[in-house]
């Protein structure tokens, strides 16, 4: 005989087998259980990772800067282990150099490891700009999220990530009162103040930067993984 409780307990089995558990924060623990279940597991793996779907091979950052003598551990300071997979879709750009294109459209995948990090991308976005060919004109950087963002200000001193952090958290603290419930309203408000986008002009190849300036990604809701859109658009 099946009381109410088995039938209970069957019924939300059901549901979650068929990923639809009417539990709204249930749901939420699922999805980042299994965001951060992927994002361990793809952590140690995209050295030399291939994207299948779209048949354009990414270069792990890291092993291009190492290749380089430039193996540095990009975004240190407030990430836990502040690195460094950063790949770049260099195909297109090749193709767009090689057919003398004027537009050069690439995209930086990103990996974060903790909630709030400031990753300095300036070599990676460099290296975006030597594999487009275009010489001069404009980047135009931009990141397809709500709770991120694109900054640019000092690269030198680490300790200033700190800094920035203290103050933003003084403007949207953590665990202060929001009208949407999901438990980032913070991270939305940081990454508004700051903005998804940049537009930097490009000379020699180069990106026109003073000489402290750095041009970072703004984590605010991670660990997860990112995307940086880049457009490469000659004078
Ligand atoms: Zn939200």
């Amino acid at each position: 005989m099946v009381n109410c409780y088995n039938w209970f307990v069957v019924v939300q089995f059901a549901v979650a087998a068929l990923g639809a558990c009417p539990d709204r924060e249930r749901r939420k623990l699922l999805r980042n259980k299994v965001r951060r279940s992927q994002t361990a597991a793809t952590a140690t793996k995209l050295h030399h990772y291939q994207s299948v779907a779209r048949g354009r091979a990414l270069i792990c950052m890291t092993c291009r800067l190492a290749s380089q003598g430039m193996g540095t551990r990009i975004g240190e300071g407030l990430g836990k282990r502040g690195s460094e997979e950063i790949n770049m879709v260099t195909e297109g750009a090749k193709r767009a150099a090689a057919s003398g294109r004027t537009i050069s459209n690439q995209a930086l995948q990103i990996e974060t490891h903790s909630r709030v990090e400031f990753k300095d991308l300036t070599s990676a976005i460099e290296s975006s700009i030597r594999d487009s060919g275009i010489e001069d004109g404009l980047c135009h950087v931009f990141t397809p999220h709500t709770t991120a963002a694109i900054l640019i200000n000092e690269n030198d001193d680490r300790s200033l990530q700190k800094d920035f952090d203290d103050f933003l958290g003084r403007l949207a603290p953590r665990d202060g009162e929001y009208h949407h419930n999901d438990g980032n309203c913070d991270a939305h408000l940081k990454a508004a103040i700051i903005g998804c986008s940049k537009t930097l002009m490009v000379e020699k190849g180069k990106l026109v930067l003073g000489r402290w300036q750095g041009v970072f990604y703004c984590e605010f809701d991670g660990p997860r993984r990112r995307e940086v859109r880049l457009k490469i658009v000659a004078d």
